[in-house]
């Protein structure tokens, strides 16, 4: 056993690390500006859903680790798992060659995915999946022979990661204009955002003009569409935005009568997220292609996989001289040691029945929210499953917004970090999306939190 430090020799540590982050390193998403100007807080281990600091303060995990964790950190059976691959290989290459931790990662994602969904392609982000899906439903119609179905419809607010293809399928303004010019076109339907709904309607007497958008744009390009891609259920990057009963299998629908593949996005909503282990499964849903990443490790390790049908696995096959391959493949593609982890996290979910046990923390999480619902401030509070946004507002009666600069939502998040509790807001959402481990109590001390961070900063903006 190693010592423990003394507090200055903690402080000591903090400081020497702070400067080194603040020299040398860019933070994802991040004003650097503002960055260099605060004393970073440095996350040094956990415990359950905690994440401790380098100065021993311990906070709630309550976004997961940006919406990875699922079982909380340092879990036994996850750690051994790990610890078991490295005795044996830390990495191998997929490409020409199987290996046993990737081979055992798919049979027990077999076991979890809707049953047309048979073939995998292991990826390292959730970015990566999508420019798969994306490349594998171009190049099935190429090799189809239908040539002509090369375009793309996405929804506005959507958003699939940060490389080039999946920018060009996502839809949030404020990240994705400036690349426009090196983005390929993509056919964006308007938002399913009912609170704010950009067509000015209401349900029900709308019957959902938003999803009547998305057929008038497969009608105006017959035989042109080769995908929509969606995040099923709820678009969470742009806020949370939760998505009306009925609009998913609406555009399963449609694909089918117009001859499209239907990508879901479960990079977010996938791991039990929503209540379901895959949201889709709320609307009896099978998508022809659908992405994971995120929970898929239990949030340890970067593995992602783009699933398939059988169809599509089929176009590709033909002669070597054919060129019928997928081109397209990244070195930690199936990285035994987050194949292993996948693995121990997917067995947790079947043996310790983890969606089973989900209703109640989801009741308990609906049931502490209620309050911030009526809150003068806040102007909808959406819920599905453990994916909670919090839309702050200026004015409720007008939906005002509060003006960009403000930070609202990152003041909140300040607030509720002083309570020991860590978030990361969307603009003027505060998003929740606790682990799934998260017991009741540890719910409703997470809303507390972010109830008095609330009060506190939209009594003084
Ligand atoms: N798709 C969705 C729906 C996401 O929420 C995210 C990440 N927040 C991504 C894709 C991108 O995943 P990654 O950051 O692992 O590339």
């Amino acid at each position: 056993m190693t010592e423990p430090l003394t507090d200055a020799a903690r402080l000591e540590r903090h400081r020497r690390l702070a400067a080194a982050d603040h020299r040398h390193l860019w933070h994802p998403f991040t004003q650097m500006q503002d960055w260099l100007e605060e004393d970073p807080l440095i996350i040094d281990r956990a415990e359950g859903v905690e994440l401790i600091d380098t100065l021993g303060r311990r906070y709630l995990d309550g976004v997961s680790s940006l919406w990875c964790n699922v079982h909380g950190h340092r879990v036994p059976a996850l750690d051994e798992a790990v610890r078991a691959q490295l005795d044996r290989v830390a990495h191998s290459t997929l490409l020409g060659l199987a290996s046993t931790a990737s081979i055992e990662c798919a049979e027990e994602l077999m076991r979890h995915v809707p049953a047309p969904l048979t073939r995998v392609f292991f990826s390292d982000a959730g970015a990566t999946a999508v420019e798969i899906a994306i490349k594998l439903a171009y190049q099935h119609f190429q090799l189809r022979g239908d040539g002509e179905r090369k375009e793309f419809v996405s929804i506005a607010g959507g958003y699939h990661g940060d490389t080039i293809g999946s920018v060009s399928v996502g839809g949030i303004d404020l990240f994705h204009r400036i690349f426009k010019p090196l983005l390929f076109d993509v056919h964006h339907a308007p938002q399913p955002y009912c609170y704010r709904c950009p067509l000015g309607k209401a349900l029900p007497a709308c019957a959902m003009a938003c999803a009547g958008e998305v057929e008038a744009i497969f009608a105006a390009r017959p035989g042109k569409i080769a995908a929509l891609v969606v995040e099923p259920l709820v678009q969470g990057a742009d806020g949370m935005i939760t998505q009306p009963p009925g609009y998913l299998r609406r555009l399963r629908e449609l694909c089918d009568r117009h001859g499209a593949l239907l990508v879901c996005d479960e990079v977010a909503t996938g791991w039990g997220r929503t209540g379901t282990t895959f949201a889709v499964e709320q609307e009896g849903v099978v998508p022809d292609l659908m992405t994971m990443a995120k929970g898929l490790t239990g949030g340890y390790l970067p593995l992602a996989a783009t699933l398939t049908t059988e169809a599509i696995f089929e176009s590709f096959l033909g002669t070597f001289e054919s060129k019928r391959t997928f081109f397209h493949g990244h070195t930690y593609a199936g990285n035994p040691l987050g194949c292993a982890v996948a693995t121990a996290s997917m067995r947790l979910f079947r043996d310790h029945r983890i969606i089973e046990g989900l209703p109640a923390r989801i009741e308990a999480l609906r049931r502490a929210l209620v309050p911030l619902d009526a809150h003068p401030h806040v102007g909808e509070v959406r819920q599905r499953g453990l994916m909670v946004g919090v839309e702050l507002v200026r004015d409720r009666g007008r939906k005002a917004e509060y003006e960009y600069p403000l930070r609202v939502g990152h003041q909140v998040c300040l607030e509720a970090r002083r309570q020991g509790v860590l978030l990361r807001p969307l603009g003027n959402v505060v998003v929740l999306m606790p682990p799934l481990a998260m017991t009741e109590a540890q719910l409703e001390a997470l809303v507390a939190a972010v109830r008095s961070g609330v009060d506190a900063v939209t009594a003084r903006v």
